[in-house]
């Protein structure tokens, strides 16, 4: 596989300690470990060499992709002691290929039970256990993806399904993308989409076969009041790998 340059290189790793920075300012800041903070390179688009630069340089472990041929294509490529993120959309016919990637750490955008389900058959014997996030539509809009926040005996019903029937699945916490209106207001109030996601962690965290759980929230323009809120791993793209062309 080719190499970043030394320039780029430098820059990758100039702009994952200024986030780790500001992260573990704002943790201090409102009182909490930025130890227990994960920062999320997020790499959709971007070439597997800055992936690579980021993994050699700093011993960067996890990564976040939103395609499944992408990173099915990446992960065949950078080493296998990297720990992948899904966070994209995940369609039906393309669990199988999810189930394949040994080093799949995490599946951040889990909503349906039938979907889980075909995974955990799908996951090879001697794999790792697959990381489950619930993503949760917090704004309770229909046309977005997710669990509806309102519906909270749903998200537990499914949380007890997986714990239940899954032995290759292990339920770890929330996942919320929150919308734009909320992660730019300047009126100082809590971003309602983290609040809601908050609430929905303790409404399942005393069920029996949970853990302790993540909440996945925060991107590049609202990491910090996502950590102010609770925040156990932010996705940051933008400011680490620099702007994406779009589809
Ligand atoms: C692209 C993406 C991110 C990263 O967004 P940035 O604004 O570039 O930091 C985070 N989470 C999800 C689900 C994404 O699709």
């Amino acid at each position: 596989m080719n190499k970043a340059t030394v320039e780029r290189c430098a820059e990758l790793v100039a702009n994952y300690e200024g986030v780790l920075a500001r992260i573990t300012k704002c943790a201090t800041s409102y009182g909490r470990n930025a130890s227990e903070i994960r920062l999320l390179p997020v790499s959709k688009y971007k070439p597997a060499e800055d992936i690579l630069a980021l993994h050699e340089q700093l011993n960067i472990e996890h990564f976040g992709e939103n395609y499944v041929q992408e990173l099915v294509s990446k992960a065949s490529t950078l080493p296998k002691t990297i720990k992948w993120h899904f966070i994209g959309a995940l369609q039906k016919n393309k669990i199988k290929d999810l189930a394949k990637i040994e080093n799949l750490y995490m599946l951040e955008t889990a909503s349906d039970y039938a979907k889980m389900k075909k995974l955990n058959d799908l996951r090879q014997e001697g794999f790792p256990k697959v990381n489950i996030l619930l993503q949760i539509n917090t704004l309770n809009e229909e046309q977005k993806a997710g669990l509806l926040y309102s519906n909270k005996e749903a998200i537990v019903e499914v949380v007890k399904q997986i714990v239940s029937t899954c032995p290759n699945l292990v339920f770890k916490g929330f996942m919320t993308i929150g919308s734009i209106e909320e992660s730019t207001k300047t009126d100082g109030s809590p971003n309602k989409d983290f609040q809601r996601l908050v609430e929905i962690r303790d409404a399942v965290k005393d069920l029996e076969g949970v853990g302790e759980l993540e909440l996945s929230m925060g991107m590049s323009n609202d990491f910090e009041e996502a950590i102010r809120q609770g925040s156990t791993q932010v996705r940051v793209g933008t400011a680490i790998f620099g702007a994406r062309y779009t589809k």
